[in-house]
């Protein structure tokens, strides 16, 4: 089990895989980080690309987590 921090503040999550990882992060940035969320509100594939962005910059965060 790896254990990473949110993004945007101390919380830790922990999953096996990134996807769990984003799974166990989900509820806490929804309830802590609604208002970022809110902020990067635009067109679908806007939120797509920025969802992607933020995937693809976590993910690598949490590839370096022994
Ligand atoms: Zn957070």
């Amino acid at each position: 089990m790896k254990k990473m921090k949110c993004d945007l503040c101390d919380y830790e999550a922990e999953g096996e895989t990134f996807e769990q990882w984003m799974t166990a992060l989900k509820p806490h940035y929804a309830d802590a980080h609604a208002e970022v969320m809110q902020s990067k509100k635009g067109t679908p594939e806007e939120m797509r690309a920025e969802m992607m962005k933020w995937m693809a910059g976590n993910n690598a965060r949490f590839e370096l987590v022994k």
